[in-house]
């Protein structure tokens, strides 16, 4: 049976690239072995993480002035390593709570210093993107933090917070979906197992100014000099994670680059959007500007059938589509490496269960 995965992530990832990956399990590059096996130490893979390094700054047009670093410890590990390398001098940030990860971003950040709400959708369940102005962030704030796609509540941000003070973003669940000023930010990081990779690697983009002023608490393995000065190999990185995503920067580049899968996000985004506005069986709750192209939650009329629907479209090869516990309901998340067929299959499902349902 034809699966198709809708998991929030470890997710989908591109055929090309596994079928890639596979062609070169026992032997990549006629080393003579996986690069599972290989020693990050080698010539062979300095260039895999130097390939996966300049794709990147290529497709994301990320300015010279910025380091990429490839880390451990997930996207949650930044949460504490944000404030230890950035609050050094008003020892105050300012926070955008639009879902739980913001929200655990913020109370990490509360341990190192003040972390300064500007605006919450919490008491509505982060269901629409706050609008916040300029006038409305600190001036004495070492950085202003938000998570511009919340996978949990599908929401997305449509602007980027015109923020006085170096703007720290979240990109973990849209990387690479859409076109993104690099120079606006003064760090944008993202857990590789949405758009990018397996997990185990998260990639940190950084501007060079806001290397070298970590707190003297801060750990050696959070603080961005480590990596900087080490080309991200002060410790063993996560060599095959970073090899998956070579190979996706690869394809992203190849059939097109992020303006190309941007159109295809948006028009995939758009037909199951129509259809769920257009019926009245399904609902999104989410505000409609601020809907993510990437996570799209919805429920049925009532709880008993969202339990149905989920046990029905997974025996259909519909996987992953429960909804986080704390929205419930399905969660359709259709990144990069999602086709439209994926997409085009759910909505048929939904059509058919509706009918049988209503
Ligand atoms: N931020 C966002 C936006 C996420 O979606 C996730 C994970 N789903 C995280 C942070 C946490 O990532 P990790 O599990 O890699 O720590």
């Amino acid at each position: 049976m034809k699966v198709y995965n809708f998991s929030a992530g470890p997710s989908i990832m591109f055929k090309e690239v596994l079928q890639q990956a596979q062609n070169e399990m026992l032997d990549y590059n006629n080393s003579g072995m996986s690069v599972v096996e290989m020693s990050h130490r080698t010539k062979t893979f300095d260039a895999i993480i130097k390939e996966a390094e300049s794709l990147l700054r290529e497709l994301m047009r990320i300015p010279d002035n910025y380091t990429v670093i490839f880390a451990q410890g997930g996207a949650c590990t930044q949460f504490d390593a944000i404030p230890l390398n950035l609050l050094n001098k008003y020892k105050k940030a300012d926070y955008l709570d639009t879902g739980n990860f913001a929200h655990k971003a913020m109370e990490a950040c509360a341990r190192y210093g003040v972390a300064n709400c500007v605006a919450s959708s919490r008491a509505d369940n982060y269901t629409y993107i706050p609008k916040v102005k300029r006038e409305d962030f600190s001036i004495d704030a070492d950085y202003t933090y938000y998570t511009s796609n919340n996978t949990i509540f599908g929401t997305r941000f449509n602007y980027v917070p015109d923020a006085p003070t170096n703007l720290v973003c979240d990109m973990s669940s849209e990387i690479l979906s859409r076109e993104v000023d690099v120079s606006k930010y003064g760090v944008i990081y993202a857990g590789a197992q949405k758009n990018i990779s397996a997990a185990g690697v998260t990639i940190i983009i950084v501007r060079n100014d806001l290397i070298g002023h970590a707190l003297n608490i801060c750990p050696i393995m959070l603080d961005y000099s480590t990596f900087a000065k080490n080309g991200s190999m002060y410790n063993t990185p996560p060599t095959y994670a970073i090899y998956l995503a070579m190979l996706t920067l690869r394809h992203l580049k190849k059939i097109g680059g992020i303006p190309h899968i941007n159109a295809i996000n948006e028009a995939k985004a758009k037909k199951l959007y129509d259809f769920i506005d257009a019926s009245d069986f399904y609902t999104n709750k989410v505000n409609k500007e601020d809907r993510s192209i990437m996570n799209v939650p919805f429920v049925c009329p009532n709880g008993d059938l969202d339990a149905k629907f989920i046990q029905e479209s997974l025996a259909c090869g519909l996987v992953s589509l429960k909804g986080h516990r704390l929205v419930g309901g399905m969660r359709a998340s259709i990144y990069n490496a999602m086709p439209m067929e994926g997409v085009d299959t759910l909505i048929d499902f939904m059509k058919k269960f509706e009918l049988e349902n209503k």
